[in-house]
């Protein structure tokens, strides 16, 4: 199939997107867009790119900033751990390499929170390196378009199309192909409604023939999803509440929340006497809130004076002074709606 970058790179010039980190091929800027990108939608990642563009124009000053001011300027994207692994690794860059980000994909892949498509996309975006991308766009198009039946999560799919990825990849403008194919994974060969009525792979893709595209592509294990019940309280007295920052090896590691009592299942919870022993003069409704992995039904309890007793990780802050705090989308989406 030697026409199949030639086409896909067809499509690009005439439907792409016009967006910052295209118009750069600057390693340190190619890689806060690609880390910041994962698992988010383009028109919720850009802003996030434009202000950590804005407040750390260069690995250094990414380098020199504090894990919670990171963390305060990521907050609402989720998944936090990549902000901690980008911060880690900026430092990394900064004074272990001077500031020079390693040009090839073996190098990059030996960076904390690198993984294989990261380091795929830096290395052929920044230096032309040859190395297939390979993302969920990228598996659906090549699954569908070569009616793959092999399960993208298994260890045998993951070769398997890194090596197709590998084969298909456009020598002389890898750089444009490998955006190309990801830009037609995300506007033309969506996974719901793929435009197949107007594609230019619609004669050569296997599955459009043998109608098996909702079904591409393939996966193997069902994600189980473990439900949490959360409580938690909030103090207001003279303008004042507490916060606790989560120092478990958990969800959410060192953002902050208020005080948290979590339960076994949705029963009302009471036990909150080592704290205070007035009732709540507020009680919210429950909020649920998904994640990748877990469903978290959270509640909260507000009690108009000062806890008796309070925690080790416990801080007393001004009410005002929250947003200063890196919070959990719930909490902060609770707020906006107060
Ligand atoms: S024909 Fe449909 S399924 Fe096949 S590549 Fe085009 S958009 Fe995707």
């Amino acid at each position: 199939m030697t026409d199949f970058d030639l086409l896909i790179m067809d499509w690009y010039r005439q439907n792409k997107r016009d967006l910052p980190w295209r118009r750069t091929n600057d390693p340190y800027k190619i890689w806060l867009s690609e880390i910041i990108m994962q698992q988010t939608r383009v028109e919720q990642g850009l802003s996030y790119y434009l202000k950590f563009i804005d407040t750390y124009p260069t690995v250094f000053d990414l380098a020199n900033a504090s894990e919670q001011e990171v963390l305060n300027l990521w907050q609402g994207l989720g998944y936090y751990s990549r902000a901690r692994n980008l911060h880690f690794t900026s430092k990394t860059i900064a004074f272990e390499k001077n500031g020079k980000f390693p040009n090839t994909y073996k190098e990059l892949l030996l960076l904390k929170g690198i993984g294989t498509y990261s380091a795929a996309a830096i290395a052929s975006f920044s230096f032309k390196e040859p190395v297939g991308v390979v993302d969920g766009n990228v598996y659906r198009v090549l699954s569908r378009v070569f009616d793959i039946e092999t399960p993208i999560d298994s260890s045998e799919g993951k070769k398997l199309f890194f090596e197709l990825a590998q084969n298909l990849i456009n020598k002389e403008k890898p750089d444009i192909y490998n955006q190309a194919i990801m830009e037609f994974g995300a506007l033309q060969c969506s996974p719901s409604n793929p435009n197949c009525s107007v594609c230019p792979l619609s004669t050569i893709c296997l599955s459009s023939g043998v109608g098996t595209i909702t079904s591409r592509p393939v996966k193997s294990k069902k994600i189980k999803i473990t439900d949490r019940y959360f409580h938690f309280m909030l103090f207001n007295f003279d303008g004042n509440t507490y916060l606790e920052k989560r120092i478990n090896n958990d969800i959410w590691l060192n953002l902050y929340q208020f005080p948290l009592i979590e339960s076994r299942d949705n029963s009302e919870i009471t036990n909150w006497e080592k704290y205070t022993l007035n009732n709540p003069s507020k009680v919210s409704s429950e909020i649920k809130h998904i994640l990748s992995h877990q469903r978290i039904h959270a509640k909260f309890y507000h009690f108009s004076e000062k806890p008796n007793t309070i925690d080790s990780n416990w801080k007393k802050i001004k009410l005002s002074e929250i947003q200063d705090f890196p919070l959990p989308r719930l909490i902060d989406r609770y707020l906006e709606n107060e």
